[in-house]
């Protein structure tokens, strides 16, 4: 069944209550949810349940269920299991997901700077990266990184807009990745703007104003095939 996605509309919620609609092997849905579910390259969430009696059920993963928009919650090996109809109180690693979203919303900003085809990408809380289609010798780690922060101190914001499947197929530019295509089913798609910088299917989560990401610095720089030449950045700027 389908879960209402509170992320979706307000990537800063943190918390809310919610009732248990099914429990199973592979993890508990919920009729609402703040965990974002391993998609788009970004990692699920983790965090905890508070039962009402104040029991706290760690949640160690969240996926995608089968169902449109359903969202599996994964508990930590060892922990209980709530109860069908269950009500529950929901908390994600907010330090996690705000580092989360600052990767995230510093890959959109990079995608614009290195110009290529994105054939691959990933958001871990510590270091994400993205996998370009072009020659090694055009990626200068000094370069990406002075571009990409003078545009994050721009501090732009960040704006969430809808259109229709038909719409996004009218407009095949808007997608840059080429190994992740947006998310369909429903008849919309959710793109990602940032005013002056860069427009694209996005179903993550981000940051209300660039800014928030601070500084980046790459990492490294290296092939992993033909057309695979990854980026990968962490957040802070080099000392
Ligand atoms: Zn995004």
């Amino acid at each position: 069944m389908s879960t209402e996605l509170l992320f979706r509309d307000d990537a800063y919620v943190k918390t809310a209550t919610a009732r248990v609609v099914a429990v199973h092997e592979r993890g508990v849905e919920l009729d609402r949810t703040v965990f974002y579910p391993q998609g788009g390259g970004q990692a699920g969430d983790t965090g905890v349940f508070v039962r009402a009696n104040g029991e706290r059920i760690a949640i160690a993963d969240t996926r995608k269920g089968d169902a449109l928009d359903s969202v599996l919650h994964v508990p930590a090996p060892g922990a209980p299991r709530p109860d069908s109809g269950e009500a529950l109180t929901l908390e994600i690693d907010w330090d996690r997901r705000y580092s989360l979203m600052r990767l995230h919303t510093a890959l959109h900003v990079m995608s614009c700077v290195v110009v290529a085809p994105v054939t691959g990408g990933n958001i871990a809380p510590d270091r994400a990266r993205l996998d370009f289609d072009i020659d090694m010798s055009l990626l200068d780690a000094g370069k990406i990184e002075r571009e990409v922060n003078a545009l994050i101190a721009r501090g732009a914001p960040t704006q969430t807009e809808w259109i229709t499947d038909e719409e996004l197929d009218a407009r095949p530019e808007l997608v840059k990745t080429m190994s992740v295509q947006p998310p369909r089913g429903t008849g919309r798609v959710r793109l990602l703007r940032i005013p002056g910088i860069d427009l694209q299917p996005c179903g993550g989560t981000h940051v209300a104003n660039i800014g928030e990401i601070g500084a980046i610095r790459v990492l490294k720089i290296r092939s992993e095939g033909r057309r695979n030449k990854r980026v990968e950045i962490a957040l802070g700027s080099r000392t």
